[in-house]
Order: structure tokens, then sequence, then C-alpha cells
């Protein structure tokens, strides 16, 4: 484990009611880390990720970023939220502005850029996702995978120490899942802090530096992808990788 790492969980539960989701998770991801958490429908992966940036609350244990607790409410939760960038698998965007408008709008808002400057850092960071050619379109007039990239360039634009993907190429067809996950590995290539919620297993192994198997709300293994991969040493992971490689 990270001895100073950017996003720390210790020993934390969560409940939905009497369902207990998140059992003793501990978790620590280094500065320019990239963990990949998969395992099982319905074993909290989901819930995990939205914990780390509080859309979540947790009944017991702790979550640190960069050392200190997460935030509880107020300007601070909102900065946390601008730090802590999140990508879903369902993109996300304002169908009606443009795709330089989604990028721009919470960098006005939150980060309170004057618009032209933010428009500047948008064009860049469309470009970096190779969509600046598409700037003036709106989302319906783009392929679902080239959207995610517009939702990847929103959260690349608060300038986040972390980013937070659940699922991203859930949603998409077969033939654009590689165009997001292509982005998603320079960014690690670029150094970006990554929690990423994946079934995509040849991610996971190549790209991720660590992978975390959960089953029923637990954290059961934690380890270098190779290892996990060639040798899971729970009888979950084992059935687990059985049913999808
Ligand atoms: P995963 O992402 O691994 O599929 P989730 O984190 O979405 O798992 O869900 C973990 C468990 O919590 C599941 O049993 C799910 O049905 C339940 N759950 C998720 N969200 C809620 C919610 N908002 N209210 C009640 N139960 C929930
Ligand atoms: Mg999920």
């Amino acid at each position: 484990m990270a001895a100073d790492p950017l996003i720390e969980l210790r020993d934390v539960n969560k409940y939905y009611g009497d369902l207990h989701v998140l059992r003793d998770v501990d978790l620590a991801v280094g500065r320019g880390e990239v963990v990949a958490v998969i395992g099982p429908s319905g074993s909290g992966k989901s819930t995990l990720c939205r914990t780390i940036n509080r859309l979540e609350t947790i009944q017991s244990g702790r979550i640190m970023l960069d050392g200190r607790p997460l935030p509880e409410e107020g300007r601070a939760l909102a900065r946390l939220r601008a730090e802590v960038g999140m990508v879903f698998q369902s993109f996300n965007l304002f169908a009606h502005k443009t795709v330089l408008q989604n990028v721009s709008l919470a960098q006005v808002k939150v980060r309170r850029r004057g618009r032209e400057q933010a428009d500047r850092r948008s064009l860049e960071l469309l470009d970096r996702v190779g969509l600046s050619a598409h700037a003036g379109r709106f989302p319906a007039q783009l392929s679902g995978g080239q959207q995610q990239r517009v939702a990847i360039a929103r959260a690349l634009a608060m300038e986040p120490k972390a980013l937070l993907f659940d699922e991203p190429t859930s949603a998409l067809d077969p033939e654009m899942i590689n165009e997001v996950l292509d982005v998603m590995r320079q960014l690690a290539r670029d150094g970006m802090t990554m929690v990423v919620v994946t079934h995509e297993m040849g991610f996971a192994r190549s790209a991720a530096h660590r992978v975390a198997f959960m089953a029923d709300g637990r954290i059961v293994e934690d380890r270098a992808p190779e290892e996990f991969f060639t040798a899971p040493r729970s009888g979950r992971a084992r059935d687990f990788l059985a049913s999808v490689l």
C-alpha cells in the first residue's frame, strides 16, 4: 500500500437500511496510481465509488483525501466534488448544451473562470480526447463513445486530484469501448490517480497498477493485476474470473 495515499478508506461500513453493502473496507490509492475495482454485480463497487466523493454517506470508518477527512457539507463538499471527478456509465451530459458548453459550464460556475478562459481550456481538453472538431455539436449528434469522451474532458476541466470511473464503457457498443479506454490509458500514463470500476478485464490487467476484487461488500483481494489474474487466491475470485474470461 502507498505510504502517503491520496485516497484512503479505513474500516468503512455502509448500510442501506438493513442491507450491509460495504463491510470493513480498507483501500489506499497512491498518487498516480490506477486501481481497477472488479467483482460481481451487487458486490458494492458503485457504492464504494460514490462514497469517495460523498455522493453516499457512510455509517462508520474513515475516508481521507490528501490526508484530510472528507468534508461533510457546504463549499468544502462542492470543492471535493470538483477535486474528485466522477465519470458514470450514462454520460450525463446536458442535452440542450453544446459539447463546448458542457465542458465549460462547471469551470465558470465552480472554478469561477471567465467564459473565454474556460472555453480555451475546454478546447485544449477536447483536443486531448480527440473531439475539438465537435465542440459546436450537441450530445445527441455524437456517438456514445464520443459522448463519454466529452464527459471525461468535462471532469478533467475541474483539474481533479483523482478521477472515479463507474463502468464507463458498459453502455457503449463494442466498437466504441476502445476509444474510451484509450483515453483512460493515456490519462493513466500522464499520472492521473484513478479508481476504475470495470468489466473490461483486459484494461484492468494492462492499465491498472492494482486490482481490488469485491464480493458481498468486502474487498476480498487487493493485488497486482498479473498476480490476481494468474493466481487468484479466493474461491470467489476464481469463480468470478471463470464467468467473465
Ligand atoms: P455493484 O456496483 O457492485 O453492482 P452496488 O454498489 O450498486 O453494487 O450495490 C450494492 C448493493 O446495494 C446491492 O445489493 C444493491 O441492490 C444495493 N443498493 C445500491 N444502491 C442502493 C440504494 N440507493 N438503496 C438501497 N439499496 C441499494
Ligand atoms: Mg455498479
